[in-house]
């Protein structure tokens, strides 16, 4: 596909991206008190979420709309698909999935454990996918795993949603004619995420290493560190030409200049909030002082505010992983 219907493509979303982000808005802003879990309000948000099907090269597209964004690769290998989005969409990504070819999923890849990304695992196992993931992913797939800034227990998953082809290091794919280049970040986002890179084609999914748009989520009971997000961003630009085109976990399909973008407004908000700790200001003097509010408007529409967003990254300091 050349970059004029590339061009019409990402209109096409911006049309539609409206959608995505009313999706996104309604799982609750407060995170930290007794009311229902943003987990679930998220999981509701599935039940109506529109999936955008965008198409970009080397026939790869993205699915848009329920949960982390989803990428897939049809041919006669059977579908490769890099995440499953919630469960409560499965009609919706069976029925978007099925318009790109009658090739059965065969291959499924979890950026990281997330229920977001992997709450379909299940269904796409019994369509008849290979689930392949980082081995931290499916430890946590595997067991009772808590995430404290959720306020949620997540039980063991199903044994047929649980990744049974795992690694702990990079890995080459090579189906439907494409090398896929499978990246390992060390502690990020969690301890277990990876990126998709289809070589030929230059595109790149990055999981949630990289949030266009909105602020990020760390998570810190999984193993998340705060300058291991900055560093994976760094990592990820490093990866990436102008001419890349790139699936972030959440938001818009963009490229370099999002990407540059974003890494620069998580290290700027670090500094700050790394020199008001220095100043001695305590965590409610540091919210007080909004230090993310130049940047509230434009990265603060998704599930991390502002204020959250503050907490995670003061939450963060010090603290990372070996
Ligand atoms: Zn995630």
């Amino acid at each position: 596909m050349g970059a004029q219907s590339l061009d019409i493509s990402r209109r096409r979303f911006v049309a539609s991206a409206g959608l995505a982000a009313t999706a996104v808005c309604l799982v609750p802003h407060r995170l930290f008190g007794d009311e229902e879990s943003l987990v679930i309000a998220a999981r509701k948000s599935g039940e109506t979420a529109n999936i955008t099907v965008q198409a970009l090269r080397g026939n790869v597209s993205a699915l848009i709309g329920s949960g982390g964004n989803i990428a897939v690769l049809p041919g006669n290998d059977g579908k490769f698909v890099i995440d499953s989005g919630y469960l409560t969409s499965r009609e919706k990504i069976m029925a978007a999935l099925t318009n790109l070819g009658p090739d059965p999923i065969k291959h499924l890849v979890n950026t990281h454990w997330h229920f977001d990304h992997t709450d379909g695992n299940e269904w796409m196992h019994s369509a008849g996918a290979t689930i392949t993931a980082h081995e931290n992913t499916r430890k946590h797939l595997s067991t009772s795993t808590r995430v404290e800034d959720w306020n949620f227990t997540f039980p063991a998953s199903p044994a047929g949603a649980i990744p049974t082809e795992v690694f702990n290091a990079d890995k080459t794919l090579r189906l439907n004619g494409a090398t896929i280049a499978v990246k390992y970040y060390g502690s990020a986002h969690t301890d277990g995420d990876v990126s998709a890179y289809f070589t030929e084609a230059d595109v790149l999914h990055t999981g949630d290493t990289w949030w266009n748009g909105y602020y990020p989520f760390i998570d810190y009971s999984t193993g998340g560190s705060l300058n291991g997000m900055i560093k994976a961003a760094e990592t990820n630009l490093a990866m990436v030409t102008d001419k890349t085109v790139v699936i972030p976990g959440h938001g818009p399909v963009g490229g370099k200049a999002e990407m540059t973008e974003y890494r620069n407004t998580l290290a700027t908000i670090r500094d700050r909030i790394v020199a008001l700790k220095r100043e001695g200001k305590s965590i409610n003097e540091i919210m007080a002082a909004k230090p993310t509010a130049a940047y509230d408007a434009k990265w603060g529409k998704g599930f991390v505010n502002g204020e959250f967003f503050t907490k995670l990254v003061y939450k963060g300091l010090g603290k990372d992983p070996a």
